[in-house]
């Protein structure tokens, strides 16, 4: 009998150190989605943010919807099957233009010809059999900085991604800023120049930020600088759809006139607007992303002084501005930090 009890006891003991170790190699891990209107990103991450396998493909902005679906499913099999992982995948996180994380849905993207109302969220449950959270991709890029990037550590900034538009995410205590909507954040859309010559905005208002602090916008303005000023400049032979924020960037690290105009100007628009954005929000910083972040320097100083010269006395001297270390693959950050919540 005493013998019984002893192997019992042994047996247990053996089940439970099983059980431990068992627990301890079952890492958690999600899928994370970046859908951008040329690529879609798309990964498997750990808890701790390491990327443990990724791939793109085109996201065929101009073909149906199911077709995207289609080719999403057939990449995150392929994807499963090459990683060989042993994590638990518990969920899927997905960035998106215009997704609306109370309604799932992406809603009027002009960059993507998929229908006013895209049930993203709805698809992907049914395609992935876990649960799914979508966000808009500047609100997934804020989540991503405060998980994993410069944000780390920080309970109130504002993520500003200036790429082909100007998409922005709020962190405040500590948490994203959704709003009554779903839609907090649009500081895209805030109106910078009421007057009547005032620049037109996809959005279907004039005058709005992103018409001058973004890609697009400052391919505007140098179009406008090229017609004004005389300077030579590498950028008078390039067409307006060539122009991208890289070659922007380049030709004013080169010292191109132009270039280097249209960052101070476009830095002195975008320095105003921070400055308002800390009235409103009290932020610690500012963190920029996309293409026109790659100047350096050149946007952030011309930046820094506009906004302190138009800040509240209150906020002076508190606020840093900051250009992001996440890019590339590292994109898919923001939507594994939305899937972990
Ligand atoms: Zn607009």
């Amino acid at each position: 009998m005493a013998c019984n009890m002893i192997l019992v006891m042994l047996l247990n003991r053996y089940y439970s150190f099983l059980c431990q170790n068992a627990t301890f190699m079952e890492n958690e891990a999600v899928w994370a989605i970046d859908i951008g209107g040329t690529y879609t990103k798309l990964g498997l991450v750990t808890r701790n943010g390491a990327i443990l396998k990724s791939s793109k493909f085109s996201t065929g902005a101009g073909a149906p919807f199911e077709e995207f679906l289609k080719k999403l499913e057939n990449e995150s099999k392929r994807l499963l099957t090459a990683a060989n992982i042993r994590q638990k995948i518990i969920a899927v996180g997905v960035g998106a233009p215009n997704a609306n994380a109370n309604t799932g849905h992406i809603e009027h993207a002009a960059n993507l010809r998929w229908g006013d109302q895209v049930p993203l969220k709805e698809s992907l449950t049914r395609m992935f059999d876990l649960p799914v959270t979508i966000a808009n991709d500047a609100n997934a890029s804020a989540l991503g900085e405060l998980q994993f990037g410069k944000g780390r550590g920080m309970e109130n900034f504002i993520v500003l991604t200036l790429g082909t538009g100007l998409g922005s995410g709020i962190i405040s205590n500590g948490q994203l800023l959704v709003g009554a909507h779903g839609m907090a954040g649009e500081l895209g859309h805030v109106n910078v120049d009421p007057g009547p010559s005032a620049r037109f905005c996809n959005c279907g208002l004039k005058g709005c930020l992103e018409t001058y602090v973004s890609v697009t916008g400052m391919r505007r303005t140098i179009f406008e600088l090229i017609a004004e000023m005389t300077d030579d400049s590498a950028l008078r032979s390039i067409s307006f759809e060539a122009m991208t924020g890289e070659i922007i960037s380049k030709a004013a690290l080169d010292g191109d006139p132009i270039a280097l105009k249209a960052f101070k100007m476009t830095a002195e628009t975008l320095g105003v607007q921070l400055a308002d954005t800390a009235a409103h929000l009290d932020p610690e910083a500012f963190i920029l992303l996309g293409g026109l972040s790659k100047a350096g320097s050149i946007l952030l100083e011309p930046t820094i002084a506009a906004m302190e010269q138009n800040l509240f006395a209150a906020y002076k001297n508190r606020i840093k501005v900051m250009i992001s270390n996440t890019s590339g693959t590292s994109t898919i950050l923001g939507p594994a930090a939305l899937a972990f919540g």
